[in-house]
């Protein structure tokens, strides 16, 4: 019997409702964003807010799109962790009522385990090397010995957090797309015109780990020295994806998988997926670029992971839905994947 499930995520700054079916169609995905204000940061209470308002709205225009009514769901799932507190106790409170008020089980789903879950439906991919780079994250996650293991992380700054940043500070205008979106823009009219567009920037990779906070300030302070805004965009860009790179390529190495995903709102970049696609070629790796709708945050992955967890057999008590702020990937038991974890044992 095909199963469907709703998604609710809001652990940062997108809320995202989807309803997803077991057979992994995508029937409806929709994402709003909190929008600080040009120059400013994210502000919890305030995504909250946000979040509050419109959850109601797109929970419905998603049942719309579906063609459902909420009699219709069979799961609900929502973001647990990890993410900002007050954020994340929006997708909660909304799926608790779900819950309570369609009596329908509740799953609590690991933010970072269903980028890579999502990945694995839209890619068609068994067992991939994932980066994961967001705007909260930046991270290589990896099956090994029964767990999504972070192999590297950043030691400080996520890299689309450094990219809002330097875009803030040189006062790009984002309103219209995202502030990664924008630095990119910029990175390919310098490339466009050619030259020596490129300037050194503090490249920082420790192992598997990497450090994007002095490459932020080094870029902030050249693009204040004088030099091209476009060619502090395009060097920032070419020094933190060969970072990313970098990494990535020694996970597929130390690991052996022959499978490279890159997702979340990073995921974007063309100049990283093409780096990244030129590694996993030498490496004879399949290479997948997740398409922004399922890449950045949204509720199609919640609702896939839930089904995944759901048809293992996980029951979840309305007890339990407390939201997990710091709840890591490595921390959650695969029950979905036990088949894949004793074939690789
Ligand atoms: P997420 O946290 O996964 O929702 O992703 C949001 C992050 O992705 C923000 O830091 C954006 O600036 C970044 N982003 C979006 N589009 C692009 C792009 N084309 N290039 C680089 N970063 C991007
Ligand atoms: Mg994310």
């Amino acid at each position: 019997m095909t199963l469907i499930a709703i998604g609710i995520e809001s652990s940062a700054d997108k809320l995202g409702v989807a309803i997803v079916n077991s057979d992994g169609e995508i029937l409806a995905n929709n994402v709003k964003t909190y929008k600080p204000g040009i120059g400013k940061g994210v502000i919890p209470r305030d995504a909250a807010e946000h979040h509050a308002d419109n959850v109601s709205k797109l929970i419905n225009l998603g049942l719309k799109q579906a063609n459902i009514t909420s009699a219709d769901l069979d799961l609900i799932c929502f973001t647990q962790g990890s993410g900002m507190g007050p954020c994340l106790r929006v997708d909660a409170v909304a799926a608790r009522t779900l819950a309570v008020k369609l009596n329908k089980p509740i799953i609590g789903v690991n933010h970072q385990v269903a980028h890579v879950e999502i990945g694995k439906l839209i890619g068609q991919l068994d067992d991939p090397i994932a980066l994961y780079v967001s705007g909260g994250n930046s991270q290589v996650i990896a099956l090994a010995e029964g767990r999504y293991r972070v192999f590297g992380e950043t030691l400080d700054i996520p890299i689309g957090n450094c990219l809002d940043v330097f875009g803030r500070e040189m006062q790009f205008d984002n309103s219209e797309k995202p502030m990664g979106a924008v630095v990119e823009e910029y990175a390919n009219m310098a490339k466009e015109r050619g030259g020596d567009i490129f300037h050194e920037l503090p490249y920082t990779v420790k192992g598997f780990d990497i450090s994007f906070s002095g490459l932020l300030t080094a870029a902030i302070k050249l693009a204040k020295s004088g030099i091209p805004v476009d060619e502090v965009c395009f060097s920032l860009q070419e020094t933190a994806f060969a970072m990313l790179t970098e990494v990535a390529e020694r996970a597929l190495a130390h690991t052996g998988k022959k499978e490279l995903l890159v997702c979340g709102g990073v995921a974007a970049n063309s100049r990283l997926k093409k780096m990244l696609e030129q590694m996993a070629e030498i490496h004879g790796a399949k290479f997948v670029g997740l398409p922004a709708p399922v890449a950045i945050d949204n509720g199609a992955m919640i609702a896939w992971n839930g089904i995944l967890m759901h048809q293992a057999g996980h029951t979840q008590n309305i007890e339990d839905t407390l939201v997990r702020q710091r709840w890591r990937p490595e921390e959650v038991e695969l029950i979905w994947l036990e088949n894949e974890i004793n074939n690789l044992i």
